[in-house]
């Protein structure tokens, strides 16, 4: 195995569902999302381990990402997140997925194809209330459910809507997704009143999760609390979680370079004194980013070195200084799960983005070793 790879730790990952599990309401189910691949932490493994430590709903985005799911065995209910197309029905029933619906049309083709293939299909009524990106408005609610509840060969199982700014700590903030909530528990109201059941109201991810206890309903879909990052960095209220994914490599190459000597592609680095650089097997298209040098320091034993230079598409360099202990082969942690190191939130300030982007990032030619399963 090459020495570059992302270690995923599900004993955090249990952890973790476990702490959420604290905050919710007993009858409160988990729908983990595992929509790519697991925010990069690999779909199946984290499923199954997500499964045996409580989990009762995954959500991917893809109707492909479902289907590599039950093609592993995984019996567990899948919502499917994003708009299929009309091609992909025939797979949503092949595989049982629990797709979001949000119009008339949508509801009677998958009604059509679910008759003619004589199967049922359970789906959630999905409501836009601010994030204006998918769902239906919630004037329409009771006309959609009530379609659904008609329309014989579906099954109404839920009704759910998507925060746009829970992980925001602002007043403005706060007050829309309040609005947010407003909207949809208008809406679900307005359904229930008409006698119809909805099994499953579910609004909340991460943000929600940690800032508004409210917003849980029958049940919450936290996907970056689950794998160890917080959505709202500060708060009374966070919740102890441990980071899931950790990235190594190992040191190929150490050489002296005398001052005066650049490093890497554009020159923009140049050693000021005599000192030793280290290459490293990892680059941007492994999801170590570009904009993380300079910057970002990575870890051997107990010291931090810098990288330098530009990062290449396979390969870094890091400057060891002028007397290294470091030799070829020793580990070096990128991010990790350890106190001391850096983590996926780390590398995500410095590139000026989300840790989202940083795991979803990790390359698929970098091999996922999972560790610690099934305690
Ligand atoms: C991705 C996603 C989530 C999870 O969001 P986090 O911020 O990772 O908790 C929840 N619901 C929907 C609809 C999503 O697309």
């Amino acid at each position: 195995m090459r020495a570059t790879k992302a270690i995923i730790h599900l004993d955090n990952l249990e952890y973790n569902i476990k702490q959420i599990k604290q905050r919710l309401a007993p009858h409160t189910k988990i729908c983990l999302p595992v929509k790519a691949d697991a925010y990069g932490h690999g779909a199946v493994r984290t499923a199954i381990a997500a499964i045996r430590a409580g989990v009762s709903y995954l959500a991917v985005a893809s109707v492909q990402e479902g289907i590599e799911l039950r093609e592993a065995g995984i019996v567990a209910p899948i919502i499917s997140l994003s708009l299929p197309i009309l091609e992909e029905i025939d797979s949503i029933i092949e595989y049982k997925l629990e797709p979001l619906v949000i119009d008339e049309s949508f509801i009677n083709e998958l009604n059509r194809t679910a008759e003619m293939q004589r199967k049922t299909v359970a789906v959630h009524l999905k409501i836009d209330t601010g994030m204006s990106r998918i769902g239906c408005k919630p004037s329409e609610a009771v006309k959609l459910a009530t379609q659904i509840v008609r329309a014989k060969h579906l099954r109404l199982q839920g009704v759910a809507t998507h925060f746009a700014v829970a992980d925001s700590e602002t007043e403005e903030n706060r007050n829309f997704t309040r609005q947010q909530f407003e909207h949809f528990t208008d809406a679900v109201a307005s359904i229930r009143n008409t006698g119809i059941t909805i099994p499953i109201v579910h609004a909340a991810n991460s943000g929600a999760v940690q800032a508004f206890p409210d917003a849980q309903f029958d049940m919450v879909r936290p996907g970056l609390l689950a794998y160890g990052y917080h959505p709202l960095k500060r708060g009374a209220s966070s919740l102890d979680v441990k980071p899931v994914m950790e990235l190594i490599t190992q040191v190929v190459l150490i050489k002296q370079i005398r001052a005066g000597t650049s490093v890497s592609y554009g020159r923009d680095w140049t050693a000021a004194e005599d000192t030793y650089i280290a290459t490293l097997p990892i680059g941007y298209a492994d999801g170590l980013r570009r904009a993380l040098s300079p910057g970002l320091k990575v870890r051997i034993g107990n010291e931090f070195f810098p990288i330098v230079g530009k990062i290449c598409m396979d390969q870094c360099m890091i400057d060891l200084g002028s007397k290294p202990w470091v030799q070829r082969w020793d580990e070096v942690h990128i991010f990790g799960t350890d106190t001391r190191d850096n983590t996926a939130q780390t590398l995500a300030d410095i590139a000026g983005t989300i840790p989202y982007e940083i795991t979803c990032g990790i390359h698929k030619r970098v091999p996922r070793v999972f560790i610690n399963e099934c305690r």
